[in-house]
């Protein structure tokens, strides 16, 4: 379909708002921003909207999507509670065993809108496709104006996954959802920076009330544990792959070979330099450092043999959380750029997006030999 129709980008506005919810309604994908990463969205029981999401992205079918739903929606169907809405509308199971309830409803009341996908039993009107034939759906309550103005005047759940092709980067930005998706998609809504910069938490509510985080994102295992009283199992990467099938180990990857580490240049081995020299054919390096103490040294530089070096600087504050806002669009740039191989080092202060910065690294480098010690 690429090059089929032509993409047009509006500034947020209501008259960008009134567009997208009638293309929605037309079962056509818009692109929004929410506070994690752009999305494209499609009304999320319409199975053909949705198989236009999977093909836009080129989307493997077996990597379901999260379910975006506002404050709005849930208050029209008069139920006394947020669960109570989502099984109203049918996209979750009516049939939740008690304990399973109790702590997803903390969730729902305690942490939306925000940054946390719910993964709960499904409902009867969640097509096939939207979970990948899985037993379960994943839910989520974006914290955006823009996300929630098009979810309330569409009047219906969205599916958002993030609007790139399959494994790239996100997109924060509009243009960076245009690089992705032009030609593929009639609107972007611009609503400026994401917020957060990487995808959402997701956690699975299991029958005994209990938790397993499959993605790490800005809400952490302890904000979840505070609200819900109950300690959050990490599930391992063999387990989570089957519980989470999204989760590949290479993912939100630059074309560029990506090589991380958080040992400061003036600590780096002779055997390390000579290492990453060898891999610069054509004398071109990026490099993207956690804060100012992470660039690369005039010593570094001259004992690589002086390459041309295109530098980013993640967080100047050297915090985790502003690293993981400009995580993607710096990643995107220096691929840009075309060099040889970009080194991320990264040590950042952990505010409690630690643990998502060094899942979103660590996939993005899969595939790529990692430096020696
Ligand atoms: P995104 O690509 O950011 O839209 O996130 C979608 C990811 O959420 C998937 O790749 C899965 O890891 C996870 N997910 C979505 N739906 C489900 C589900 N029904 N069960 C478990 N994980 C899910
Ligand atoms: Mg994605």
């Amino acid at each position: 379909m690429s090059g089929a129709v032509i993409t047009t980008v509006l500034p947020a506005s209501p008259e960008a708002v009134a567009a997208a919810a009638q293309a929605l309604a037309d079962g056509e994908p818009v692109v929004i921003p929410t506070e994690t990463v752009y999305g494209l969205a499609a009304d999320a029981v319409d199975a053909v909207a949705v198989a236009r999401v999977f093909a836009a992205k080129d989307r493997p079918a077996d990597d379901p999507l999260i379910v975006h739903v506002s404050p709005g929606l849930l208050a029209r169907t008069g139920a006394d509670d947020r669960l109570a809405a989502l099984v109203a509308l049918g996209l979750v199971s009516p049939a939740l065993e008690a304990a399973c309830a109790r702590t997803a409803l903390a969730l729902l009341e305690g942490c939306w809108p925000g940054p946390l996908t719910v993964v709960l039993p499904r409902g009867p009107a969640v097509p096939d496709a939207v979970t990948s034939g899985l037993p379960a759906v994943a839910l989520r309550m974006p914290e955006h104006p823009v996300a929630l103005a098009v979810i309330d005047a569409a009047g219906r759940a969205l599916v958002a996954p993030s609007a790139n092709r399959f494994g790239r980067i996100s997109p924060t930005h509009a243009d960076a959802a245009r690089a992705e998706l032009d030609g593929r998609v009639r609107l972007i809504v611009d609503g400026g920076a994401c917020r957060v910069g990487v995808e959402s938490t997701v956690v699975r509510v299991h029958a005994d009330g209990s938790l397993g985080l499959l993605r790490p994102g800005a809400i952490t295992p302890e904000q979840l544990t505070g609200r819900v009283g109950s300690a959050v199992t990490r599930v391992g990467s063999e387990a989570g792959r089957a519980a989470s099938p999204g989760r590949t180990p290479s993912h939100y990857a630059p074309r560029t070979p990506l090589v991380v580490t958080s040992t400061p240049p003036s600590a780096w081995s002779d055997a390390r330099i000579a290492d990453l020299r060898a891999r610069l054919s054509h004398g071109r390096l990026g490099w993207l450092a956690g804060s100012d103490a992470l660039r690369p040294s005039t010593t570094l530089r001259d004992a690589l043999g002086a390459p041309d070096v295109v530098e980013a600087l993640l967080a100047s504050d050297g915090r985790a959380s502003t690293a993981a806002r400009h995580l993607y669009a710096t990643l995107r740039s220096l691929d840009e750029a075309g060099p040889d191989v970009i080194v991320a080092c990264v040590d950042a202060q952990d505010d409690g997006l630690a643990e998502a910065l060094t899942d979103r690294l660590t996939r993005a480098s899969h595939g790529t030999r990692p430096l020696p010690p």
